[in-house]
């Protein structure tokens, strides 16, 4: 198996069948061996039967059907881990990714890309709701990660299967599989994509999502930066608040032994055992932190890298 489309729908009854058409015939002309993964993700509208009708008629079609609505990411991951192909692309249910793109990001990868990302770049979405709060978060997403993108947003996106085995999804964690993938080393290529308007059924998504996006991407970038050595992070902030409250806790101790200068009326005093306190916390939480990674890797046999490749030519035995 070439490729593997993924799609989750959530409710997109008046959108999967003309979906299928469409991405079915852009799929034929590719000559590649390829699979439809459809994700309904708890759908309460009829959506999993027409899939199921779609399925009997089309071989190439696969139909994960969740128990309940998990929400969109979660159904991803359930796409991928069904997911055959050597090639895994990913896009929306709605008919907004226009499915005429999925050969290009494909031919990406084959210049020797891992991951080939859609760039809306004339999106077509409310601006107040949408447009502004994902403007941004990508400023801030390509601030905090390393990897550059202008539109993190899109799910139109085409990954080797090993970039998309190699991560777990949490949360609302889609939108950062190319900063979570950047942990293992990828090459991200980014491809102009065409966006439509949806034209039928409803967005599942409002101006909520700008804080939960915010709150993962601060757990993105902890997972990136300090997965394997958290007392880096923790053991920084408290050493500095520590030593902080330790020397201003001192510089009364002498005033007051020495020159007989009262403690009372001093606010700096509360500050200085504020600190010590804060800083022996934070240093426990790193230590802490420190033990989890542990259980987190080695009871799992994790390895805290990633090879590329082997060379050795003892040969066997
Ligand atoms: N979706 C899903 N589960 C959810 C919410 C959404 O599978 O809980 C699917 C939805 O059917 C669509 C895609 O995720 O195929 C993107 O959703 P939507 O179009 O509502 O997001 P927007 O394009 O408005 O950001
Ligand atoms: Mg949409």
């Amino acid at each position: 198996m070439q490729l593997s489309v993924v799609i989750p729908v959530y409710n997109e009854a008046e959108n999967v069948a003309a979906l299928h058409q469409e991405l079915s015939g852009v799929l034929e002309g590719m000559g590649v061996s390829y699979e439809v993964v459809y994700v309904d993700d708890g759908s309460t509208d009829g959506t999993f039967d027409l899939l199921g009708e779609i399925a009997a008629s089309d071989p190439a079609v696969v139909v994960v059907g969740l128990r309940r609505n998990f929400g969109q990411t979660a159904a991803l991951s359930a796409g991928f881990d069904h997911a055959q192909g050597e090639v895994v692309v990913t896009m929306d249910g709605d008919l907004q990714n226009d499915p005429a793109d999925i050969p290009t990001l494909v031919a990406k990868l084959d210049e020797g890309y891992d991951i080939a990302a859609g760039w809306r770049h004339d999106r077509q979405d409310a601006w107040l709701s949408r447009k502004l709060p994902s403007m941004l978060a990508n400023g801030l997403i390509s601030l905090t990660t390393k990897v550059k993108l202008h539109d993190y947003g899109c799910t139109l996106k085409a990954f080797r299967k090993e970039v998309v085995d190699n991560i777990k999804l949490y949360g609302e964690m889609h939108r950062f599989i190319p900063a979570i993938a950047s942990w293992m080393g990828v090459k991200i290529a980014e491809v102009k994509v065409n966006h439509r308007p949806r034209r039928a059924g409803q967005s599942k998504y409002g101006i909520s999502r700008t804080p939960r996006v915010l709150l993962d991407l601060l757990t993105v970038k902890f997972l990136l930066s300090y997965a394997t050595r958290p007392i880096q992070i923790f053991g920084k902030w408290g050493l500095l608040c520590g030593m902080t409250g330790v020397g201003l806790g001192l510089y009364y101790t002498i005033e007051k032994l020495f020159f007989g200068i009262p403690l009372a009326g001093k606010p700096g005093l509360i500050l200085a055992v504020l600190l010590i306190l804060v800083g022996v916390q934070l240093i426990s939480l790193g230590l802490l932190g420190e033990l989890q990674v542990r259980t987190y890797y080695e009871t799992q046999c994790k390895p805290t890298y990633r090879v590329r490749t082997i060379l050795d030519r003892r040969g066997p035995g």
